[in-house]
């Protein structure tokens, strides 16, 4: 993809602290990240959301992102994480080509990951479990 800063990252045009790399994944640091130690897992091969990516290769990029979250927890110490991953502009993506994020958090910081609640009723939820069940 032509105009993807992900695919310029992956194929070395735009340089980026990599923490990790191997045929199918690159595990790279935020630029900006929200809090010390932001990292991103980005499948090589361009898909631009979860509506296009292989499942096979999801699955192979989740199992990767486990073993870096453990890894992230042993050496920055920490006690929690947010995995994130966004999926068209209207949920937030910036950058059209799969991430998952791992954002370490940190006793009193700022990171907010937070939404209103909707309080529906039983019948609205059985609604959506109708319409929804696969
Ligand atoms: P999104 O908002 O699409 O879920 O996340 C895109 C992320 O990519 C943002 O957190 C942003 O800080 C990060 N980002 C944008 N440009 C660059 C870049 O050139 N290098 C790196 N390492 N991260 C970037
Ligand atoms: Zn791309």
């Amino acid at each position: 993809m032509d105009n993807c800063i992900f695919c310029k990252i992956i194929g070395g045009e735009i340089p980026s602290a990599t923490i990790y790399e191997d045929d199918e994944f690159k595990v790279i640091l935020d630029r900006f990240p929200s809090n010390i130690g932001h990292v991103l897992i980005l499948p090589k091969k361009h898909y631009a959301d979860i509506f296009e990516i292989d499942e096979e290769v999801a699955g192979r990029l989740f199992k990767l992102a486990v073993r870096v979250a453990k890894h992230m927890k042993e050496v920055l110490g920490l006690e929690a994480m947010n995995l994130v991953q966004n999926n068209g502009t209207m949920a937030g993506q910036t950058v059209h080509h799969f991430h998952l994020h791992l954002i370490p958090r940190y006793k009193d910081d700022e990171v907010s990951v937070k939404w209103e609640q909707l309080d529906l009723t039983d019948e609205q939820i059985a609604e959506v479990q109708a319409k929804l069940k696969l």
